[in-house]
């Protein structure tokens, strides 16, 4: 079948998931299933272009089964495969194919071996709609669960496939590993898609779709775009045969957009700006110290992400109120006179913390949080410094509330700001 990772472009097995459970509609838990299974699809070749959630409720499963099979050539399913009445995968798709349940002898006597082992350790009781863990249907073979006590099922339909997996995350990526994805790769061998990340910063969505044009329209590898706090993301996409061929598919791409972007790509793949500027500063044997104020130590909480933080980073002090900030080391008067959001009171935070925790570099971050203006300051004014004793940067970054996402763009953009300091010393 052709169809395509972006616009048509190449040709993949189509997948579509379902993740089944009415907690998921009801935001109580994360689809973290799905996010998974999607991370796992490219590297086999299988293109995913929908997921879908449904609630605990067989009609709706059924009709989810029969608009994914309509449009896609393989389906994962996780949740629904527990022993509980709202557990109704099975039951789902018998219907749906039109076949009769039978407790397979089998996957009985696997089931009574599991959960007498389960139930003498615990010392639960184990209840007859245990056993239902044990249905199939002709179509369906069962996959083994080496974590927990539901098989999943794997059923085929007219060279199209449903695979069922268990919802708890732990036992869905364990059969995953074990036993479906080997089985797909043996099944459909082929090209692979290898991916390149390339991560900027300091640029509009729409400044670097006219930067890189000649290369939006790439069919191999095809090239995703978009925006997170810590800037703008690009994604290549090649399909080769295997990994090594599509490194070489995606290296004078890659080449040709550093080329043009320059200092804007801040990093590749896994790489946190975090975990740049660290690499940066443990190079030149160099300590960072944080005093936060709007951001409440937001900047010190994304620095201590990464580990090996500890090898950089002194720490950091959330001085919220002007009387803090002056009893660790900020002078009064800079306040007094320059008000507390200021390029001079975030400078003179940089230079306190500095001297206050001991490190070659302090940053510096003051700023209206919202929701009221303060000193005649709008909402989302900050101000932040970084000083290394002789040389003091400030910038002022103006953001948009919710406070929480002014608060986390005012912390990537220091971290940003660390960057280009870091560069010119
Ligand atoms: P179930 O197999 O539907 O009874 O699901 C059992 C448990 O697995 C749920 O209560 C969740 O904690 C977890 N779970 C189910 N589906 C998902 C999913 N899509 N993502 C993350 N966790 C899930
Ligand atoms: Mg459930």
């Amino acid at each position: 079948m052709c169809v395509s990772v972006r616009d048509d472009k190449i040709c993949l097995m189509r997948a579509e998931i379902i993740s089944i459970g009415t907690e998921l509609l009801m935001g109580q838990i994360t689809d973290t299933n799905a996010a998974f299974l999607s991370s796992q699809l490219p590297s086999l070749g299988i293109g995913l272009y929908w997921v879908t959630q449904v609630g605990d409720n067989q009609g709706r499963i059924v009709e989810a089964l029969e608009r994914g099979l309509g449009r896609s050539d393989i389906i994962l399913t996780t949740g629904g495969l527990g022993p509980t009445e709202d557990d109704l995968t099975r039951e789902s798709i018998a219907k749906f194919m039109g076949e009769e349940m039978y407790r397979d002898p089998e996957l009985l006597i696997w089931l009574q071996g599991v959960m007498q082992n389960n139930f003498r350790n615990t010392n639960r009781q184990m209840t007859s709609n245990n056993f239902k863990q044990a249905n199939l249907i002709p179509s369906a073979k069962a996959i083994p669960n080496d974590r927990g006590t539901a098989p999943g099922w794997m059923v085929e339909k007219n060279g199209k496939m449903i695979i069922s997996m268990p919802g708890p995350p732990s036992e869905m990526t364990n059969m995953w590993q074990r036993h479906v994805r080997p089985m797909l790769a043996q099944k459909f061998p082929g090209d692979i898609l290898v991916s390149r990340f390339i991560k900027a910063y300091g640029l509009g969505e729409s400044a670097l779709d006219a930067m890189i044009e000649e290369y939006l329209h790439s069919n191999n590898p095809s090239i995703g775009v978009y925006t997170r706090p810590d800037g703008i993301m690009m994604r290549l996409t090649a399909k080769a045969p295997d990994e090594a061929a599509g490194r070489e598919i995606l290296a004078p791409v890659e080449a040709g957009i550093q080329r043009i972007l320059q200092d804007y790509v801040w990093g590749f793949d896994d790489d946190t700006i975090v975990s740049v500027v660290g690499k940066e500063l443990k190079a030149k044997g160099m300590t960072l110290a944080t005093m936060e104020s709007c951001t409440g130590g937001l900047l010190a909480s994304h620095i201590t992400d990464t580990a090996g933080s500890s090898d950089f980073f002194k720490g950091g002090l959330v001085t919220y109120t002007n009387e803090i900030k002056t009893s660790f080391g900020v002078d009064p008067s800079i306040i007094e006179t320059k008000g507390a959001i200021s390029p001079e009171t975030a400078e003179a935070m940089a230079k306190a913390v500095r001297l206050r925790l001991h490190s070659s570099i302090g940053i510096g971050i003051t700023g209206v949080a919202g929701p009221d203006p303060i000193e005649g300051k709008p909402v989302g004014e900050v101000h932040l410094a970084i000083s290394d004793g002789i040389r003091s940067a400030t910038f002022m970054g103006k953001y948009r509330p919710p406070r929480a996402d002014l608060k986390s763009r005012a912390a990537y953009a220091a971290l940003f700001n660390l960057r280009a300091f870091l560069k010119q010393s």
